[in-house]
């Protein structure tokens, strides 16, 4: 199977090929159909770090923004540290250097400007920095399509995290898809996830 096959937009493409991604990882080959596909539907995968996991989700979230609206967030990525959170951006930024307009920021302590706010289309970021941009009002939530959660075992299963996470969920868009990335899930965490992630196609490597 190949990329073109999944009928990305060319910039998107283009992006791949800098990369030099020529072919699918199998994660991705399982997940992306699935992930970018009409009407969008929830995701739990499985997948180890070192798969191809990150670039599974990105490519859904580019495939969703709205690239004549920059300033827009549209898409939120959550991660439970600050230096996964810049990585997730740097990727979101490498895979989308062609997309024209594209404006990836980092939801991390002091990467905001306080008098503007968040003004980018794709937003990485951690919960509690995130939770208190949209209760300042800083972060327009209102226009997001998708929510993807890495780690999704350390996020849901951590008792401050997870409250935290459910919390900015509680406040975004209720049609929103949610796409749970996580190297495993424990009974306990796949039940949570089942709850935070309803209906969601289920993948595991
Ligand atoms: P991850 O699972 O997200 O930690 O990614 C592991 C590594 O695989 C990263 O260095 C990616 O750049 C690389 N990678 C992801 N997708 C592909 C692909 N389709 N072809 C080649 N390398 C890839």
């Amino acid at each position: 199977s190949s990329f073109e096959e999944l009928g990305l937009p060319k910039p998107i493409n283009d992006g791949l090929l800098a990369m030099n991604f020529k072919k699918p990882s199998k994660i991705q080959e399982k997940a992306l159909p699935l992930m970018i596909s009409n009407p969008p539907r929830n995701m739990i995968a499985q997948s180890q770090s070192g798969t191809g996991k990150t670039a599974a989700f990105v490519l859904t979230v580019l495939s969703r923004v709205d690239f004549t609206k920059p300033t827009q967030p549209q898409a939120l990525l959550l991660a439970p540290s600050r230096e996964l959170a810049r990585q997730i951006q740097g990727v979101v930024q490498t895979i989308g250097q062609f997309c024209e307009n594209l404006i990836v920021e980092a939801a991390v302590p002091g990467a905001i400007s306080r008098e503007t706010g968040v003004r980018a289309s794709v937003v990485a970021g951690t919960p509690g920095t995130v939770m208190d941009l949209i209760r300042r009002r800083q972060f327009d939530v209102t226009q997001l399509k998708v929510l993807v959660i890495d780690e999704a075992d350390n996020m849901l299963d951590q008792q401050g995290l997870g409250d935290q996470c459910l919390r900015v969920k509680s406040l975004l868009p209720k049609t929103i898809q949610i796409l749970l990335f996580s190297a495993t899930f424990p009974d306990k965490v796949m039940t949570y996830a089942q709850k935070f992630a309803p209906n969601a196609n289920e993948i595991k490597l």
